[in-house]
């Protein structure tokens, strides 16, 4: 589950001392929930289902998906995935695992070189937008109401 901050909960700016609002907080949503609905039927590789999105009572945002299943990367290091193997007598059962934290990395490493990539590369577009809008990146930018040196941008 994503969810929206309540301006509540949110960081106060020193500068303007209301909650820190994103302008393009709710586009941002809307276009990663279009992203997951489009690599869910078009990729080839796990995308978690979109269980359900919009706004709740409050006006807040929200996105609900599926838990892909897996074992967290980190989770192999701190507790031994084949302790018979990794130790003669069993004394990593529970314990640490340096070959367990690398076998981990390397799998990882092996899924997103040969299935990951390939499969997002072979996923072309004609257009730069999703669902007809592009967000434009992270920087200095101003609203188109803002006044920049006289000129609209
Ligand atoms: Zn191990």
């Amino acid at each position: 589950m994503k969810r929206e901050i309540p301006l509540s909960k949110r960081n106060v700016s020193s500068l303007m001392g209301k909650p820190i609002e994103n302008p393009w907080f709710k586009v941002h949503f809307q276009n990663e929930t279009a992203a997951l609905q489009r690599l869910r039927s078009q990729a080839k590789i796990p995308v978690p289902n979109l269980r359900s999105w919009g706004e709740d009572s409050e006006g807040l945002r929200f996105l609900e998906t599926d838990l892909v299943g897996g074992v967290q990367l980190e989770r192999p290091g701190k507790e031994c995935r084949m302790p018979n193997f990794h130790s003669l007598n069993g004394e990593k059962i529970g314990k640490s695992c340096d070959q367990c934290a690398d076998l981990a990395q390397k799998n990882l490493s092996q899924f997103v070189e040969e299935k990951l990539l390939p499969n997002l590369k072979s996923l072309t577009s004609s257009t730069t937008r999703l669902n007809e809008f592009v967000i434009p990146p992270r920087g200095p930018w101003a609203l188109s109401t803002d006044q920049v040196g006289g000129l609209n941008v």
